[in-house]
């Protein structure tokens, strides 16, 4: 039986960036009762654990001084604006709970990390986590304290690991913390993403690889919008389980945001749950190979439409426990999500099989998106080909 920790607080609640704003707390609460609803907790392999705040010398593993000077002053006055830091834009509002909010955050990834590094589990899926966007001196796309650098910091400083693989599938591009170790072979980041040509941060293409000793040791998938998942497997397992398996990991952290399911609000790809059921099984069977034996960190990441990222996180934990779920949604959390926020949710744990063209918002042609695929998975392949430390790929990425 393998054990997995659930990393969860009910003040997760306050990092809330405002009515309106797509990260509040329905996103969460929404996902979080429906795994209470299932009575997940009460299984033996699970296990639930409350964070702590991270403290400062946390975050300073990452952030600078002056930036986490500037958390705490802006959070005290309730409101202001450091436009250079990016704190007081849109995107990151100032809020009263700001530095306290965005620090337990932090403090939920290192408990995740320390629960595995302790025994207690084998795999932790930290529910509010990835701020894959914030980087070092500045606030971004909803994210201020990147607790994704800082946990990766902690497990070399604190544990020794060498080879750290930090994969992330959440819609947007992974640029805070595949921008940190761009130059830095100890960590190999992968982010599969939607195009940053058609959405915020507008980086990631597949000739972003690391420089230096980092050469090869960062890889972009970006995907064309309107992927639907066959698409998706097919990129993934041309590019992936070689490099992974010539890395071989010492622990692997995976950002699983649920921003690329079809119905979420910012996102245009085409995926639904049974993807993220295929890499949760995928991924954790690739964590269990070789040095990282099982130590895996999952990341909730991304989402904005609730019932979404309930059903994708818990297609998830499916996916990485081998638990078999319903194929319907427990009544009383259809019933508590109506009352609490007046939020219909789906009847249906899983979503049928879809057909892309019966939906609407996806202005993309068929055989575009294939095609693209194709020569996204080519030039990527060509790309990796000429990094000497992928030499033993070479006949992996022949076409
Ligand atoms: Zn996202």
């Amino acid at each position: 039986m393998i054990k997995t920790g659930i990393i969860w607080s009910d003040q997760y609640a306050e990092y809330n960036l405002g009515e309106g704003h797509p990260m509040n707390p329905k996103r969460l609460l929404i996902p979080y009762w429906l795994l209470k609803s299932m009575n997940l907790f009460q299984l033996p392999e699970i296990q639930l654990f409350t964070p702590q705040l991270a403290s400062d010398s946390d975050i300073l593993l990452f952030h600078s001084p002056k930036y986490l000077q500037a958390m705490k002053i802006l959070s005290k006055a309730g409101g202001g604006a450091r436009p250079r830091l990016g704190l007081g834009t849109g995107d990151c509002p100032v809020f009263p709970e700001m530095h306290d909010a965005s620090r337990l955050v932090v403090g939920g990834s290192l408990e995740g990390v320390k629960r595995i590094q302790n025994g207690d589990v084998q795999q932790a899926f930290v529910l509010l986590g990835g701020l894959h966007h914030a980087f070092a001196e500045r606030a971004a796309g909803f994210c201020y304290y990147n607790d994704v650098v800082i946990v990766i910091k902690y497990l070399q400083q604190q544990h020794g690991f060498e080879r750290i693989l930090y994969i992330d599938t959440d819609v947007h591009h992974g640029d805070g913390v595949l921008g940190a170790f761009y130059k830095d072979k100890s960590v190999l980041g992968i982010s599969l993403h939607e195009s940053g040509e058609h959405i915020f941060p507008g980086t990631g293409h597949h000739d972003e690889i690391g420089l230096n000793d980092g050469l090869g040791y960062t890889i972009n998938v970006p995907f064309f919008p309107g992927t639907w998942n066959d698409l998706y497997i097919m990129t993934f397992e041309n590019i992936i389980p070689c490099v992974w398996e010539e890395y071989d990991p010492e622990f692997v952290i995976w950002q699983c945001g649920a921003d690329g399911h079809f119905r979420d609000f910012l996102g245009h790809l085409a995926l639904t749950t049974d993807l993220y059921s295929y890499l949760g099984k995928r991924i954790a069977e690739l964590s269990r190979q070789g040095s990282a034996q099982g130590r895996l960190l999952l990341l909730g990441g991304g989402g904005y439409n609730p019932d979404s990222v309930a059903r994708v996180w818990l297609a998830t934990l499916a996916g990485i426990t081998g638990i078999e779920l319903p194929k319907e949604s427990p009544p009383d959390w259809i019933d508590r999500c109506k009352e609490r926020f007046d939020f219909e949710v789906s009847p249906h744990l899983t979503d049928p099989p879809l057909n892309w063209k019966q939906l609407s918002g996806y202005p993309f042609i068929e055989d575009e998106i294939l095609e693209a695929t194709h020569d996204s998975i080519h030039y990527l392949k060509r790309v990796l080909q000429d990094v000497p430390d992928w030499k033993r790929c070479e006949k992996y990425f022949q076409d």
